[in-house]
């Protein structure tokens, strides 16, 4: 089922978008949590980290690299935090696959 990430992918609904490439898409969080906060998402429409199989191995290896660059990109890569929310209690909200990149300030830890 799609959700509003597809729609932005479709350019139903705009985004500030920073990467884009055949698999996977990035752009700023629309309520950020950082000064940094970017969502990279795939194409494919995986909706949990859960639900993703052994098809979708290089499709995640492709998301690690592209969030990597990203931070190189954005001149945040000496400190950021890669996050995935999987399932509603965990504090996902769209239920379409999503790396959440921040940085910016100090990120505590344990997370909350
Ligand atoms: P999660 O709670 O992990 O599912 O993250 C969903 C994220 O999507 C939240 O951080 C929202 O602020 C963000 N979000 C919701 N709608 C939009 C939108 N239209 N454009 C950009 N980010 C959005």
């Amino acid at each position: 089922m799609t959700t509003l990430f597809g729609k932005i992918i479709r350019r139903e609904i705009p985004a500030k978008i920073v990467y884009e490439d055949e698999e996977c898409l990035a752009f700023r969080d629309v309520n950020p949590q950082a000064p940094t906060h970017v969502l990279l998402i795939p194409k494919k429409e995986i909706p949990r980290l859960a639900d993703a199989t052994a098809e979708d191995r290089a499709l995640l290896g492709h998301l690690m690299l592209v969030a990597g660059n990203i931070a190189r990109d954005l001149g945040i890569d000496d400190a950021f935090r890669l996050v995935v929310n999987n399932g509603a209690e965990a504090g996902q909200s769209v239920f379409h696959l999503h790396l959440h990149i921040l940085a910016g300030r100090k990120l505590q830890w344990p997370p909350g």
